[in-house]
Formats: C-alpha cells, sequence, structure tokens
C-alpha cells in the first residue's frame, strides 16, 4: 500500500479550517469526483481518498487525533467502517454510493472498477430547416453485439455460467488484517473470476464472451432548436464483454443557409429593393423558413431598416416558443444610369431646393 497522503492536502485545506468550510469543501470535490459523475480511472480512489479524509476532519475527536499523531493515530484507534460511520455523511445527492464503495450491500462487482466500452462519434450536417423541425435520424452502428448463438452469455449453447467457487458468486472477497486492538476489513475484488461472481465453463465457440462484430441499427431524433455541438445517446457506444457500454456522441454541425443567417433562435435575412421603392413603399414577400411572409415597405424606408417577423425564428431548448425572423432592407443605389433617368434624377435634385 502506498504512503497515504495528508488529510489537508487531500481537501486542500489548511490547519485552521472550520467545520463548515470543511463540509462544503468535500462536498464540491466529491460531486467531482463522484464515480457516477467521473468515468476517469482514478476517480474511484480520489473519492474514497477524499471522503476517508472527511470523514476524520469533520470528526473533532478523530481530527484531534490526526492533528497530535498523524495517520497513526487514526487507523491505530479506529477501523475503516468505524471511521465513516462517524461522519454522518447524508448528502443526497452523494449518499448513496458509500454502500457501493465502502462495503455494506453490494451485488456482484457493481458498477465500479468495471471495464468501459469507448465512445462512438457520428458526426452530422443538418440544414436550418432539420433545427427548426427536428430531424429524424437512423444510422447503422458498426460495433460489438451479442453473439446470436449464445444469446451473449458467452457459454457454448445449452450450458449456462456457474458461480464462482473462490466468492461464493459475490464478486468480491473480504481480507481481514489484525493491526494493533483494531481489524481492518478490505473488499476486493474476487481475483479468480475477476470480480464477475459467476464464470463459464464451456465458453462459445463463435464468440469472444459473448460479444461478436455486427451492425447495430439505431433510430433517434435530434430536437428541434439542435445547434453545434456534440449530443451525447448515452449506453450507445461501444460495448464489451461484463463491461459498461460507451456513449454514443452525435457531432452536429448546422450548414451555413444560402439565405439565412442564425443566431440563436433568432434568423436574419436581407432583402434589396431599389431606392425608389424606399421611398414610394412598397408591399413585398420575403422567404421564411417555412415559405413566404408579405412585409410592408413603408414610403421613406432608410436603408438597413429592419423589419421584424415575429416567431419566424427557430426553437431553442429551455425557450417556449419561437424566435424571430430579422428582414433588413438593403437600399441598391444604382451605379449606371442612362441619360433619361440622369436627368430625372436632375429635376427631382433640384425639387428639394
Ligand atoms: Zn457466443
Ligand atoms: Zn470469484
Amino acid at each position: 500500500m502506498s504512503a497515504k497522503r495528508d488529510y489537508y492536502e487531500v481537501l486542500g485545506i489548511s490547519k485552521d479550517t472550520q467545520i463548515n468550510e470543511i463540509k462544503s469543501q468535500y462536498r464540491k470535490l466529491a460531486l467531482k469526483f463522484h464515480p457516477d459523475r467521473n468515468k476517469s480511472s482514478e476517480a474511484v480512489e480520489h473519492f474514497k481518498e477524499i471522503s476517508e479524509a472527511y470523514a476524520v476532519l469533520s470528526d473533532t475527536k478523530k481530527r484531534q487525533l490526526y492533528d497530535q499523531h498523524g495517520h497513526a493515530g487514526v487507523d491505530g484507534r479506529y477501523s475503516t467502517e468505524d471511521i465513516f460511520r462517524g461522519a454522518g455523511f447524508n448528502f443526497d445527492d452523494v449518499g448513496s454510493i458509500f454502500e457501493n464503495l465502502f462495503g455494506g450491500r453490494r451485488q456482484g462487482f457493481g458498477g465500479f472498477g468495471r471495464q468501459r466500452g469507448s465512445d462512438l462519434l457520428h458526426e452530422t450536417f443538418v440544414s436550418l430547416e432539420d433545427v427548426l423541425n427536428g430531424k429524424r435520424m437512423d444510422l447503422d452502428l458498426q460495433k460489438n453485439v451479442d453473439c446470436p448463438d449464445c444469446n451473449g452469455s458467452g457459454c457454448s449453447p445449452g450450458t449456462s455460467k456457474i458461480k464462482c467457487s473462490d466468492c461464493d458468486g459475490q464478486g468480491q472477497v473480504r481480507i481481514s488484517r489484525n493491526m494493533g486492538f483494531s481489524t481492518f476489513v478490505t473488499v476486493q475484488p474476487c481475483r479468480k473470476c475477476s470480480g464477475r461472481g459467476m464464470m463459464i465453463e464451456k465458453p462459445c465457440k463463435k464468440c469472444k464472451l459473448g460479444k461478436v462484430k455486427g451492425t447495430k441499427h439505431i433510430s433517434f431524433e435530434l430536437p428541434a432548436g439542435i445547434d453545434n455541438g456534440d449530443y451525447v445517446i448515452s449506453g450507445e457506444g461501444e460495448s464489451i464483454p461484463d463491461g459498461v457500454s460507451g456513449d454514443l456522441i452525435i457531432r452536429v454541425n448546422v450548414q451555413p443557409h444560402p439565405k439565412f443567417k442564425r443566431d440563436g433562435r433568432d434568423i436574419f435575412y436581407d432583402t434589396q429593393l431599389s431606392m425608389t421603392d424606399a421611398s414610394l413603399g412598397k408591399n413585398l414577400e420575403v422567404p421564411t423558413l417555412e415559405g413566404f411572409s408579405k412585409i410592408t415597405v413603408e414610403p421613406g424606408s432608410q436603408p438597413n431598416t429592419i423589419i421584424k417577423l415575429k416567431g419566424k425564428g427557430l426553437h431553442g431548448r429551455g425557450f417556449r416558443g419561437r424566435g424571430d425572423q430579422y428582414v433588413r432592407l438593403v437600399v441598391n443605389i444604382p451605379k449606371k444610369l442612362s441619360k433619361h433617368q440622369k436627368d430625372l434624377l436632375k429635376d427631382l435634385e433640384d425639387s428639394f431646393d
């Protein structure tokens, strides 16, 4: 066993930190390293480490012993179970895990320490119309699937798994060590069955532990209002024998639209009109994501005037209703004029005097 780190260091606090602050610091770290949230390989060990540090430093008596004698002061006096018993872990969001990590009711090898299949990445391109309506997707994923011969059991057809004799199907073994006046009980995964509890007596010839390469079809809906980024479909990644499946990550790229620009739920459209239309006013039809809308250009409209089409934008996550479409009036000044047109404009100019 490697040397234990200083409890204060583990929690990132100083020797005179008050109990309330220790609690909030622990809570922060526990949420960060909670094995349900943090899938890195060190998370479980780290979670145990901070929990143990918290158990000791949050208890006045144990903290005093630790301050005076270091780890020896605490370990020599309490068993692992006693250390945690006093700590009163009752945070709703981290509480349930303690049973799993520190003994208690545990079935087989639980979720921790199990291998996890890799994540699969699928990149997709969607249009603004897809963003408006949502998009149904059908994918054929090349990945490990349950062997059809043995239905994924890994056992030769007609046979089934047997209980591991070393751990009696528990997947774990308890090891007691006497240290001075106290007994340490640690629970470890069973070596013989690698923590599985059950063993394959006659392996299936077709597969490796119940998995074969294959194709899995999945169908799902990208929701309306989707944006660039990664969307996770949990558990649809690579699957491995006796492990947890990885996730399927859908990387969404919203393609630029030939007519519209997007900003969140709103879309923007430039409409061109002549300077005479801007001066005299006009009724126009402009494209929307679903068709056309009528707009009225008021007489005397200035260049870059924005006209809002309410509710013609996109859905957005966390919003009710749709965003808006903004139409900008781009007023075209003629670059080439006939002699007749120039004369007309000069007359117009003179009329302003
Ligand atoms: Zn098989
Ligand atoms: Zn076993």
